[in-house]
C-alpha cells in the first residue's frame, strides 16, 4: 500500500514537472520581460545560491547579494544558465506563467500578451534613445528616473518637453499592462 501511494505521489509531482516545463518552453522562451529590465531592476540571492558560481557566469554581484537587471545570463531569448540560475529565478512565476499553467489563459492569448508587452517596453526604450539615454544595461524603471531627474535639472526646449510627457505616457501604459498581467505575489527584487 505504502508502494503505491509513493508511486502516485512520484506520479503527480512529475506531471506537474512536466507542465512547467511545458509551459515555460510554450511562453517564456522568447518572452524575457523577467530578465531583460522591463518588469525588475534587480534580484537578490538567496540562501543556498552561489554567487562565486554566478560570477563565473558573467553576473556582476554586489555586495548586497544582487545582481542587475538586464541580467548578463539573457541572450534576448533565453537564459544562458538555466540550469544553474538562482533560486529566485527558479521560484519565480509571473502572474501569466501562473494563469497558463492553470488553464485560465491560452498559450496563444498569453503569447500576444508578451508581444503587446514587449512592444510598449520597446517603445519606451525608443523614446528613452531619443531623449539621450541609450544605456542598454540598465533597467528601464532606473533610466526613466535618471531621464526624469535629468530633464528637471534644466529648462527643456518644447520639443524635448513634448518628447518627455511621451515618454511618461508610454511609460505609465507599460506600467498598466506589466502591473495586469505580469505582477504575481511573489517578486524577483
Ligand atoms: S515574464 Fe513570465 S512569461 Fe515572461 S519569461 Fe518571465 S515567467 Fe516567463
Ligand atoms: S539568471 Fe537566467 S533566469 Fe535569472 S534573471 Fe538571469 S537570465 Fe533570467
Amino acid at each position: 500500500m505504502k508502494v503505491k501511494q509513493d508511486n502516485d505521489r512520484i506520479r503527480v509531482v512529475r506531471a506537474a514537472a512536466g507542465q512547467a516545463r511545458s509551459v515555460a518552453s510554450e511562453i517564456c522562451i522568447g518572452c524575457g520581460l523577467c530578465c531583460d529590465g522591463s518588469i525588475f531592476a534587480d534580484v537578490k540571492l538567496q540562501t543556498g545560491d552561489r554567487p562565486d558560481m554566478l560570477k563565473s557566469y558573467g553576473l556582476q554581484i554586489s555586495s548586497a547579494k544582487r545582481f542587475c537587471q538586464p541580467c548578463a545570463a539573457f541572450n534576448g531569448q533565453r537564459c544562458e544558465i538555466y540550469s544553474g540560475r538562482p533560486t529566485y529565478c527558479r521560484q519565480f512565476e509571473c502572474l501569466l506563467y501562473k494563469r497558463v499553467k492553470s488553464g485560465e489563459t491560452s498559450t496563444a492569448a498569453a503569447l500576444r500578451i508578451i508581444k503587446k508587452t514587449k512592444a510598449a517596453a520597446h517603445k519606451v526604450r525608443s523614446i528613452l534613445s531619443n531623449l539621450g539615454d541609450a544605456d542598454e544595461h540598465v533597467s528601464i524603471g532606473k533610466r526613466f528616473r535618471q531621464t526624469t531627474q535629468r530633464i528637471q535639472h534644466y529648462r527643456p526646449d518644447n520639443e524635448t518637453a513634448a518628447r518627455y510627457g511621451e515618454l511618461t505616457v508610454a511609460m505609465h501604459e507599460l506600467n498598466l499592462v506589466i502591473r495586469e498581467h505580469f505582477y504575481a505575489s511573489q517578486d524577483k527584487a
